[in-house]
């Protein structure tokens, strides 16, 4: 079997949170957001390490969370950079399996089975893949005077999700491409694009919203305490 390692990003500092916490670190039913995460795939057979990116100011936290909650898999803590981009970097290069999931810690409900899907969705000529879920609502692009310039072609547009999983070399090669022509991205897949690979998308749940502002912290109580309860169903 391949050795699968994951990278989760948790060096970001929350500013649309509006808290002195950084949202990895808030809790939901009693346990901080970035756990949430981590369980998932420390509990998920097919997955072999972990390295967690933070930055200087969190870094004994995250070092005594993981020590709290036991979490065998995660074999470094890793400083992140100024950008997301940059934490990815930090944490591909440190992590040393032959495939790598990066997954933005902010996402604390993606489940084993979405993992699996993902892991099943690459392979030698398909090296790169995402979670997505297919957009809802209609969406327009506005231009600065605030007036609709197009509508777009709802059929054609997904929302992509993290975790997304990648050849390392592939990605790093990307990075690297990207650091070069200065090139600042928001998820990882678009470097591998713009290499001209293909990036294939894989079918998430609508469930695995990433935790932004303080309105996704009721959602994402609402997600766990369904969850105790039974099925959440959002599609
Ligand atoms: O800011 P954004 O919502 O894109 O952050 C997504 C994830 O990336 C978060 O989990 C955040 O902690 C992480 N991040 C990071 N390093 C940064 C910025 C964000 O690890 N410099």
């Amino acid at each position: 079997m391949v050795a699968i390692g994951v990278v989760i990003l948790a060096a970001g500092i929350g500013k649309r949170m509006n808290s002195t916490t950084p949202k990895q670190f808030l809790e939901l039913l009693k346990k901080p957001i970035l756990i949430h995460s981590l369980e998932v795939f420390e509990q998920h057979p097919l997955i072999s390490q972990i390295s967690v990116v933070t930055n200087e100011a969190s870094y004994n936290h995250v070092e005594h969370l993981i020590q709290k909650y036991h979490l065998k898999k995660v074999k470094r803590i890793v400083m992140g950079g100024k950008e997301r981009q940059n934490s990815v970097y930090a944490g591909v290069t440190a992590t040393p399996t032959e495939w790598v999931l990066v997954h933005d810690a902010v996402r604390a409900f993606v489940t084993a089975d979405e993992i699996t899907t993902l892991i099943q969705a690459v392979n030698e000529n398909q090296p790169a893949a995402t979670l997505a879920v297919p957009v809802k609502d209609t969406i327009k692009r506005v231009n600065e005077f605030g007036i609709v310039e197009e509508t777009l072609n709802r059929k054609e547009l997904w929302i992509i999700q993290t975790p997304q999983m990648f050849d390392r070399e592939l990605l790093l090669g990307a990075h690297q491409r990207a650091e070069s022509q200065d090139v600042l991205a928001t998820d990882d897949a678009m470097l591998v694009e713009m290499l001209g690979d293909s990036v294939k998308v894989v079918r998430g749940e609508y469930t695995n919203i990433k935790i932004t502002t303080p309105d996704d912290i009721f959602l994402g109580e609402a997600i766990l305490a369904k969850r105790r309860k039974g099925s959440v169903q959002t599609t």
